[in-house]
């Protein structure tokens, strides 16, 4: 039986808000979304009250699940009202990335806890793919990316963290939904040997998601934390495309060891990378590198090689601003065909000349990974005596 919202409110109406009253008449809660089991909605609260609502938002949360019928519950918390939203209230400042984050951590002694994000148990390394627009082939980049680093022995996650428009499902083919682990935390989904997950395995394709700034962050965080991802080397995240407040918050508040920027040669696509490069740098965590995609066409009769987005503009720009270049994709069917069908060319085609070419990237990433140092991902604890 589909749960009701009014079952929902019920049970909620027994989970106390900071100041005592019902969470139901604390004024806090949004529209309740329920759709085949799933239950979605925010509680927007002060700016200041914030940290106090953090537990009443698991709580929430727990309440929620234990309804009969309820296959998972994803409650955001929103503050909106005042200074600012939840993502951008606290932000990381690079000192406190670089004490907490940085290979060279050590605090110097002054005693203080890391303050910046935290890695994800059991990951020794995450990575973003970011681009600075859609369209470019950063997602068929990643998992052929993810693929690459798998055939290198690595033991691979993937994250698609682009909730707007989630493409593992079509990039994998997969329909079927996480299991929950103790009715806490999620399974992620096997495939080809890459333990992944996206927001895409909960939501109908066609059920629309309005996102606002404080609710990517809690999705992305509950997909990072509350997901059993075990142990991996290397979690590669598919980021959004763009380089607005969304990914600038991301990339502060997942712990990321390093960047890699998808980029078609054309000039205009490269002026939108050079501003995702930025939005790193910013943050202060490592450029791994950058990717040329769609970077030549072989035509599949005659052999002619033809650059169609004038090939090398990717490699000339790296060059430029001082970061490596990780290699080029040619634009070819296959790759298209096999990506869009859920195929993926490193998998399913693993001695063509494509997927050699991923190889080479992740080789390369491979190298950039342990030059960027992937102690990154563990926050050295410093404990006040
Ligand atoms: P993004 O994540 O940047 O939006 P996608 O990976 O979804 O981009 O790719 C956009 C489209 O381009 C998809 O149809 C994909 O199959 C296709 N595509 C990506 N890379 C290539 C390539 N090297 N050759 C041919 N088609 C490609």
């Amino acid at each position: 039986m589909a749960p009701t919202k009014e079952q929902i409110l019920d049970r909620l109406a027994t989970v106390a808000a900071p100041d005592g009253r019902k969470v139901t008449e604390s004024g806090a809660l949004s529209e309740i979304v329920v759709s085949d089991g799933k239950v979605f909605f925010s509680l927007s609260v002060d700016a200041a009250a914030v940290k106090a609502w953090e537990p009443v938002r698991k709580q929430v949360e727990d309440a929620v699940k234990s309804v009969s019928g309820v296959v998972s519950a994803m409650v955001a918390l929103t503050a909106e009202r005042a200074g600012g939203q939840v993502g951008r209230a606290a932000p990381p400042p690079a000192a406190a990335r670089a004490q907490g984050q940085g290979g060279h951590g050590h605090d110097h002694g002054q005693g203080r806890a890391p303050a910046g994000p935290s890695g994800v148990p059991g990951v020794k390394a995450i990575i973003a793919v970011a681009s600075g627009k859609g369209g470019v082939g950063k997602s068929t980049t990643s998992i052929n990316l993810a693929l690459g680093l798998r055939d290198l022995g690595l033991k691979v996650g993937v994250l698609d963290a682009d909730i707007y428009g989630p493409s593992l499902p079509k990039l994998l083919a997969i329909k079927e939904k996480p299991q929950t682990i103790g009715g806490t935390r999620l399974k992620p989904i096997e495939r080809y040997g890459l333990t992944v997950m996206s927001i895409g395995f909960l939501i109908e394709e066609e059920t629309p998601m309005i996102w606002r700034g404080p609710m990517v962050m809690s999705a992305l965080t509950q997909m990072l934390r509350e997901v059993a991802w075990g142990e991996l080397d290397v979690m590669v995240v598919d980021m959004p495309p763009g380089t607005g407040d969304a990914q600038l918050t991301m990339a502060q508040q997942v712990p990321l060891a390093g960047a890699i920027i998808v980029s078609t040669p054309q000039d205009l696509a490269l002026i939108d990378a050079r501003r995702g490069i930025a939005m790193f740098q910013r943050v202060n965590v490592p450029i791994l590198g950058v990717v040329e995609n769609m970077s030549y066409f072989l035509c599949p009769s005659c052999g002619t090689r033809s650059d169609i987005f004038g090939h090398g503009g990717a490699r000339k720009e790296a060059e430029r601003l001082k970061v490596p270049f990780l290699g080029e994709v040619p634009l070819d069917m296959a790759i298209r065909e096999t990506s869009d069908s859920g195929l993926p060319i490193v998998a399913t085609q693993p001695d063509s000349a494509h997927a050699k070419a991923y190889r080479a990237i992740a080789e390369n990433v491979r190298s950039a990974l342990s030059g960027a140092g992937a102690a990154r991902a563990a926050p050295k604890i410093v404990i006040e005596a």
